[in-house]
């Protein structure tokens, strides 16, 4: 197998990945609160993390890719504070909160499916999850580190710092996460203002709640990943994914929960996504720059200069290092609209793959390129310097000159790195791509038997396929070189 190197967030060093149980992966990923559209905020993580999961496997790993779905829990002003995100669209759209979480779990797989994003092993929810959650309040209490204040359950950072350490993975010590914090007003249940809700109570109006030892109440927001990681992957496993955003508190208060209901920090490679920016701003709601998936794909907001297909969306992606910002603007998707083209023009150049040559070895120059893009790949998944490299193999294709081992062994690569890792595509391909191909086939079969019908005169039998095919919006026509098709 080859080596593959990850930059750890915990100990802010580039590490050789080695897994817990040999030739097994435990990924985790923090999934979406789905209370509105998936948005290029979500198009990183989604495409950053999908290469990772298909990177393992190729290099023969076997995955269980875990991602949660936020549907209860996550407090408009941070996991403490304000309404649910889900409750409050739940109310202003009168409908049931799970009708919010059922309508944007499935625009949130639509846009990941045309990403061209595998779907994970499991996708837990945190509302399926309530009663782990209480098991893990209890333990954390039993252990010290978290008091009932007025039927809220809180987590005691500072007796937990006294004796870990609260901010390992971010490095904010307390002092500084107190600068960021507001001051308790005096309304709030809390004893310090850096300790976080593990149970909120549910306030007489409040529709998201269970019953608990506590009282009536829903689980705090940071909560459930701890507890989906444990049940799904164990008291310790591999990696730990998600946006820069995440790290703290989500990600840090996650570590302390864990020490504290289970004696172990759980994850030993953090791994982080950076943001995405859109003309050098943060993106944002009041900044007018907050773009959708299904707006980008469309084409439809005041930002946008044309439509852009998801390929190019996570090309563009994939054009920068996970771990640096990227810049979205229209020029830069055109940029990367092209150069996909590009690539995938030189794809379908290298033609269909011969076996006999592609035992052979190919040349130096061939052999370079395919060494540099698999370590680029498996030195902190660094995608735009693979890319790169790919270039070079795309001069070469577009020059016309290479030997049938040379072609072979590139064929071999773009199948397996732009295909299998990268996960580019030919647009529209996929389930919708398979679905046509099938119907391809169906109707050669189709027409294959009119065809035999008319040979023998029956012409009833051949009108009686051509009209049942017209039924279901299929016209046939009959022209010399045979019958062709077509479907409205
Ligand atoms: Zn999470």
């Amino acid at each position: 197998m080859r080596p593959l190197y990850l930059t750890n967030t915990l100990t802010r060093t580039k590490e050789l990945f080695k897994p817990i149980h040999e030739g097994h992966v435990g990924m985790y990923v923090c999934g979406p609160t789905v209370y509105g559209d998936a948005h290029l905020g979500h198009a990183r993580p989604g495409v950053t993390y999908d290469v990772l999961f298909r990177l393992l496997k190729e290099l023969g790993y076997k995955v269980r890719y875990v991602r949660n779905i936020t549907d209860v829990g996550h407090l408009e002003h941070d996991a403490d504070e304000g309404e649910d995100k889900i409750a409050k669209k739940a109310r202003l759209e009168e409908l049931e909160p799970m009708e919010v979480v059922q309508y944007y779990t499935e625009r949130y797989h639509e846009a990941m499916r045309l990403l061209g994003c595998q779907s994970p092993s499991i996708e837990p929810r945190a509302s399926g999850h309530i009663i782990e959650q209480i098991e893990t309040i209890k333990k954390i209490l039993a252990a010290g580190y978290a008091y009932e204040s007025n039927g809220s359950i809180y987590f005691d950072v500072q007796k937990y710092n006294r004796d870990h350490n609260y901010g390992i993975l971010s490095g904010r010590t307390l002092e500084a996460t107190l600068e960021g914090t507001r001051s308790l007003d005096g309304q709030s249940d809390k004893r310090a203002p850096y300790d976080f809700a593990l149970w909120k109570k549910a306030e007489p109006e409040h529709i998201m709640r269970w019953p608990s030892p506590w009282g009536d109440g829903f689980p705090g927001w940071h909560l459930e990943c701890s507890v989906m990681g444990e049940k799904y992957l164990g008291y310790e496993f591999d990696i730990h994914g998600g946006g820069m955003d995440l790290m703290f508190p989500h990600h840090e208060c996650e570590i302390a929960q864990n020490v504290a209901s289970r004696g172990t920090r759980g994850v030993h490679y953090w791994v982080h996504n950076n943001m995405i920016t859109i003309n050098g701003q943060k993106m944002g709601k009041s900044l007018g720059n907050f773009i959708t998936l299904p707006q980008l794909f469309a084409g439809e907001h005041e930002k946008l200069t044309q439509a852009y297909t998801p390929m190019t969306v996570r090309f563009f992606i994939l054009q920068a290092h996970y771990r640096s910002t990227l810049d979205f603007s229209n020029e830069a998707l055109q940029a990367a609209e092209k150069g996909l083209s590009r690539l995938m023009a030189a794809w379908k150049e290298l033609g269909p793959v011969i076996s006999s040559e592609a035992e052979k070895s190919p040349s130096a120059e061939v052999q370079a390129i395919i060494d540099a893009v698999w370590d680029a790949l498996c030195d902190d998944i660094n995608t735009p310097i693979a890319i790169a490299h790919l270039f070079d193999a795309v001069k070469l294709i577009n020059g016309g000159k290479l030997s049938a081992p040379d072609k072979a062994a590139l064929k071999v690569l773009f199948d397996t790195v732009v295909g299998n890792v990268l996960g580019l595509q030919e647009e529209g391909a996929g389930a919708s791509g398979k679905a046509d191909k099938a119907l391809e086939g169906v109707m050669g079969l189709v027409l294959e038997a009119r065809k035999k019908a008319r040979e023998e005169k029956n012409w009833a039998e051949s009108d009686r396929i051509r009209d049942t095919l017209a039924s279901f919006g299929i016209t046939v026509k009959d022209t010399k070189e045979g019958a062709t098709w077509t479907l409205e």
